[in-house]
This record gives C-alpha cells, sequence and structure tokens, in this order.
C-alpha cells in the first residue's frame, strides 16, 4: 500500500497548483491518492477528480470549511462530498459572498496604512480562484512592503492585526450538517490551530464535536509536534474517531514542504483512506 495526502490547496482558494496540475504532480510523487480540501469552496473538484480518472489516481473529493471559534481558529475537513449536493452548494455560495464582502475592506485598511495596493492587483494574484489573505500577502510581498510572506500576516493580515477583516463563519454545528447532508465525512482539522487553555478543554470540544459530527480528527499535520500528536491520537481513541493526516499544501508560503511528505516526517498510510470510506458507509 501507498502513501497519501489528505490536505491539499489549489488555486480555487489559496494554492498554487491548479486541480489537475497537484493531481499530476501528487502521483508523479508516487502517492496513492489525495484529497483536495480548498477553504469554503468547491470549486477545483470537478477538475481534479476528472484529472484523476484520466490519468488513474484517486482523488477524494474534499473541502475545508472555517467554522467559528475563539481565540484560535476552527477547520473541519470534509471528505468525499457529493459535490453537486444542492444544500452544499448554497452554503458554499453564500461563504463566497461574505469574503467578496470582506475583501476590498482589507485593501482599505491597507490603503489608510499607507500602502498602495488595489483589489485588482490582488485578485490577479488570486489566479481567478476564491480571493484569501495569501493573495494579500503575494501582493504586499512583490511589492516589497514585507519582507517575506509570514511577515506580512505577522504586520498586517492575522487576527489582531491592523488590516484584519473579520469574515463570516458557520457553527461547528452548521458546518458540519452541510457537510454530512452532502454525505461528506467531517474531520477536525489541524487542532492546533485552536489554542485551546489546555488538554481537558480541547477533550471538551472534540466531545462536543462528536456529538456535532466529526468522525475524525487530523492527528498528522507537519505543524504538530510529536506530543500533540500523541494528545491527538488519544483523544482520537478515546471518542472512537478516525485519525487523519495532510501537509496543507499550498506551493507558496511554508518553506521546505512538499505534498505527501510534509517536511520529511510525513508518512500516510491508504488505510486512512480505507477508514474514511468505512465511515463513509456506516453512515448512508
Ligand atoms: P482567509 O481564507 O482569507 O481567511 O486566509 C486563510 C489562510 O491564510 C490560511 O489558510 C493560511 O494559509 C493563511 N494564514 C492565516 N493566518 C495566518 C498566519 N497567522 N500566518 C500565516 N498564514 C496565515
Ligand atoms: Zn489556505
Ligand atoms: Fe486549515
Ligand atoms: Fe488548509
Amino acid at each position: 500500500m501507498g502513501y497519501v495526502d489528505l490536505h491539499l490547496h489549489t488555486t480555487a482558494s489559496d494554492g498554487v497548483m491548479s486541480p489537475s496540475e497537484i493531481v499530476r504532480y501528487a502521483k508523479a510523487k508516487g502517492l496513492q491518492a489525495i484529497a483536495i480540501t480548498d477553504h469554503d469552496t468547491i470549486e477545483g473538484l470537478e477538475e481534479g477528480l476528472s484529472e484523476g480518472e484520466k490519468i488513474g489516481f484517486e482523488v477524494i473529493p474534499g473541502v475545508e470549511i472555517s467554522a467559528e471559534h475563539s481565540p484560535g481558529s476552527m477547520h473541519l475537513l470534509g471528505f468525499f462530498i457529493d459535490n453537486h449536493h444542492p444544500f452544499l452548494n448554497e452554503r458554499l455560495e453564500y461563504l463566497q459572498k461574505a469574503r467578496t464582502e470582506r475583501n476590498p475592506k482589507i485593501v482599505e485598511k491597507l490603503n489608510r496604512l499607507g500602502i498602495k495596493i488595489t483589489y485588482e492587483e490582488v485578485l490577479k494574484a488570486s489566479g481567478g480562484g476564491q480571493v484569501g489573505r495569501p493573495h494579500f500577502a503575494q501582493v504586499l510581498l512583490e511589492k516589497k512592503y514585507v519582507k517575506n510572506f509570514q511577515d506580512a500576516f505577522d504586520r498586517f493580515l492575522k487576527k489582531g492585526a491592523p488590516a484584519y477583516v473579520d469574515k463570516f463563519r458557520f457553527t461547528a454545528k452548521e458546518a458540519l450538517h452541510f457537510i454530512n447532508g452532502a454525505k461528506g465525512v467531517g474531520v477536525l482539522a489541524h487542532p492546533n490551530t485552536l489554542n485551546m487553555d489546555g488538554y481537558s478543554e480541547l477533550e471538551d470540544l472534540v466531545l462536543q464535536l462528536t456529538e456535532e459530527g466529526i468522525k475524525g480528527i487530523e492527528v498528522y499535520y507537519p505543524e504538530h509536534s510529536a506530543l500533540k500528536v500523541a494528545q491527538y491520537k488519544t483523544l482520537a481513541q478515546r471518542y472512537g474517531l478516525l485519525m487523519t493526516g495532510g501537509t496543507d499544501y499550498h506551493g507558496i508560503e511554508k518553506n521546505g514542504l512538499d505534498i505527501g511528505v510534509g517536511r520529511g516526517e510525513m508518512k500516510l498510510p491508504y488505510s486512512i483512506v480505507e477508514g474514511l470510506k468505512a465511515a463513509r458507509n456506516r453512515s448512508f
């Protein structure tokens, strides 16, 4: 059995490779399967799935939804979603509309800070897909307002920074409702970004999310320390949750990170995909 990568972004959101490019790249790297999990959009799935069929490579239709959470951020992955499901599409269109309203406000804030940036430049950086903060970071970097990608977030774009604008988010319960409605398997992404105070707070949240419909935790993730991986494994085992993993490869911001392997430490067996398939079949 080969290896898989179940967390990847394409040009449909803020990744650098188009869906067909990432599918070909994954095959060339010798992986057995990937999931395409763009932020709040499934616009890349059609292309990714058909490229997979064309070249004989397994592509799992996925999505990554930002959910309401404080003080950190909560992302929920949906695997094996039916990307034609009307309710899912309607909910994602709503999120697109919210982003369209947010993005010009970020430009305005940057302009007020004395930065000469236009929305057209950001649109161009997005390459026609959904616009996200990494595209703003890219333009800031090109125009030499920041020294690197992370600097753009730290000084301007991250939560609490002067050009940050909040965007609408569904609650986890709502997001899991439409993921499950589209026959998807819901998974809590990279729990480290939740910024929970302690283990017992995290455990309470995982329990709540399990009741609301998650079937797994993304245990294996490049930013998870060995200690975190062990903690998340324990939680997954305690609540009967699947353990998934992925690199969250975007192709831009994280130097040295590659599809499938992360920074060299990741080896995710295909059995993870079999677990997801079994979970999906149990539910429907
Ligand atoms: P958006 O979809 O516009 O909210 O942008 C979210 C994306 O921005 C994430 O997927 C990350 O790639 C990136 N991002 C968010 N916060 C940070 C941060 N503090 N540092 C670096 N990148 C970040
Ligand atoms: Zn992203
Ligand atoms: Fe994420
Ligand atoms: Fe991601």
